[in-house]
C-alpha cells in the first residue's frame, strides 16, 4: 500500500487519484487543517482508499499507520506551503514541517519502510544564478517556506546514508491547473496562488485581482514562473516511486514545463480563456519572491521517463471549470 501524507491537499490529492487509476490502494494521513474532508470523499469513489485523520508532529498518531497498514512506500505531501506566512511565523513553518517530516521518517526507519518520494519545491534555489534552473544550480532558499524543504532533503540525505532510505524529492516549480474530470482541483484557504485569485476575481464581487510587483527586471515588469499542471506533476510522483523499486538509489529532480511565464501573461491568457473582464490593480511586491524561476527539466525526462505536456492553457481551463464547479 502507498501512504500519502497530506493526500487531501492539492498536489497530493490529484496524486492520489494517479495511484488509484494505476490500480493502487492508498491510505491518506492528513489533518485536515489545509486538506478537505469532500477531497477524501471524491477519492473513495475513484479506488481504494484508507483515511487517517492525523497529524505528522503526533509521533504515535503515524507510527500507528505504520502499524496497521502494510506500507510500501510514501509520497510526502504533508507540510506548510505559503511563502509570505513563512516570512512572518517561520516558528510555525520550522516545528510543523521539519518536526512532522521527521516523526514520519523515524516512523519509516522503525517500520522498515525504505521508499519516499518527497514534494520539495524550486524555492531551494532561491535567486536565479542563471535560467533555465538545472538540478545544479547553487542551493540558496529566501524564505523559511524553502528553507523547510532543503533542510528536509538534507535529512533524506542523511537517513540513506544511516538508515538506507531511498528517496526522490521533486522539486516542482508552480503547480496549476485542476483534475482533467473536474472532480478535484486547487482550494486554498486563504487562497494565495496566481491562478485561482486571478479566477476567482471572476466570480467574487468584492474581489480584485492584485498584481504583486510590477517593477521587477524582466521583459514587463512582474514576476516570470513556470506552471506545471498538476495531473502532470502527479504523474511524476508514480514514475519516481518506479524508479525507487527499479534503482533502489535515492536522487531529486526538477518539476516545470521549462517555459517561463509573467504573471501578465497569465493574467492576459486567463482573460482570453474565460471571455472575461477581470478587475486587477497594480500593487506592492510580496515579500520573499524572487524574479524569475523556470526549470530545466531535462534530468526528469531523461531519467524518470517524465515530461510536462499540458500547457498553460489547459492548466488556466481546468483551473476555471474547476471555480464554475465549485460555484454550481
Ligand atoms: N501573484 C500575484 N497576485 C496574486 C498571487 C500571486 O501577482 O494574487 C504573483 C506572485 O507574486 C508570484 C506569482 O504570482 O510572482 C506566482 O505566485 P504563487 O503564489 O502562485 O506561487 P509561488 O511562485 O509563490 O510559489
Amino acid at each position: 500500500m502507498i501512504l500519502i501524507t497530506g493526500g487531501a491537499g492539492y498536489i497530493g490529492s490529484h496524486c492520489a487519484i494517479n495511484f488509484l487509476n494505476a490500480g493502487y490502494e492508498i491510505a491518506v494521513f492528513d489533518n485536515l487543517e489545509n486538506g478537505h474532508i469532500e477531497t477524501i470523499n471524491t477519492l473513495k469513489t475513484i479506488g481504494k482508499v484508507n483515511f487517517i485523520k492525523g497529524d505528522l508532529k503526533n509521533r504515535e498518531e503515524i507510527r500507528n499507520v505504520f502499524k496497521t497498514y502494510n506500507i510500501d512506500a510514501v509520497i510526502h505531501f504533508a507540510g506548510y506551503i505559503e511563502v509570505t506566512e513563512s516570512v512572518q511565523n517561520p516558528s510555525k513553518y520550522y516545528r510543523n514541517n521539519i518536526i512532522g517530516s521527521l516523526n514520519l521518517f523515524d516512523a519509516m526507519v522503525e517500520f522498515s519502510v525504505k521508499y519516499i518520494v518527497f514534494s520539495s519545491t524550486c524555492s531551494i534555489y532561491g535567486d536565479a544564478k542563471y535560467t533555465p534552473i538545472n538540478e545544479n544550480h547553487p542551493i540558496n532558499p529566501i524564505n523559511p517556506y524553502g528553507k523547510t524543504k532543503l533542510i528536509i532533503e538534507n535529512i533524506l540525505e542523511d537517513y540513506d546514508k544511516a538508515y538506507g532510505i531511498k528517496s526522490v524529492c521533486l522539486r516542482y516549480f508552480n503547480a496549476a491547473g485542476a483534475d482533467s474530470k473536474i472532480r478535484l482541483g486547487e482550494t486554498h484557504s486563504p487562497e494565495t496562488h496566481l491562478i485561482p485569485n486571478i479566477l476567482k476575481s471572476i466570480f467574487e464581487e468584492d474581489k480584485t485581482f492584485k498584481i504583486f510587483g510590477t517593477d521587477y527586471n524582466t521583459p514587463d515588469g512582474t514576476c516570470i514562473r513556470d506552471y506545471v499542471n498538476v495531473e502532470d506533476l502527479a504523474q511524476a510522483h508514480r514514475l519516481a516511486y518506479l524508479y525507487l523499486q527499479g534503482n533502489n538509489k535515492s536522487d531529486c529532480f526538477n518539476l516545470g514545463s521549462e517555459k517561463g511565464t509573467s504573471v501578465k501573461e497569465v493574467f492576459d491568457t486567463a482573460k482570453k480563456i474565460t471571455g472575461k473582464e477581470i478587475k486587477y490593480q497594480n500593487a506592492p511586491k510580496r515579500q520573499g519572491d524572487t524574479p524569475i524561476l523556470y526549470a530545466d527539466s531535462s534530468k526528469a525526462r531523461k531519467i524518470l521517463g517524465w515530461q510536462a505536456n499540458k500547457t498553460i492553457e489547459e492548466s488556466i481551463k481546468s483551473a476555471y471549470e474547476w471555480e464554475k464547479f465549485l460555484r454550481q
